[in-house]
């Protein structure tokens, strides 16, 4: 399987985000910086999607594919864990 390049626009944030910062400490790249107050996608993103999976809002979205998607974290791995791996 071929990697995926995502790039910073490939990434969307819409007005539910409140600003809370945990897609930029889960990111286990570092892609994701909070610049006043909103999280900026840089070009450095491992496809591994924790960023939209565990936005408490919902907020980030792929393109336009990820929209009325279910979100999906595993019940032992929460936000609290990613961050504290990546810190
Ligand atoms: S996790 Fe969601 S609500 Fe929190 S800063 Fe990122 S986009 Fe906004
Ligand atoms: S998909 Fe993963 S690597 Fe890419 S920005 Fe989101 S958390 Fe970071």
């Amino acid at each position: 399987m071929g990697k995926i390049n995502t790039v910073s626009s490939d990434f969307n944030v819409n007005d539910d985000c409140i600003s809370c910062g945990i897609c930029s400490k889960v990111c286990p790249a570092k892609n994701i910086t909070m610049e006043n107050n909103k999280p900026v996608f840089h070009n450095d993103c491992e496809s591994c999607l924790a960023c939209i999976q565990h936005c408490p809002r919902q907020a980030i979205n792929y393109k336009d594919k990820t929209q009325n998607r279910r979100r999906y974290t595993h019940p032992e791995v929460g936000a609290k864990k990613l961050m504290g791996y990546y810190k």
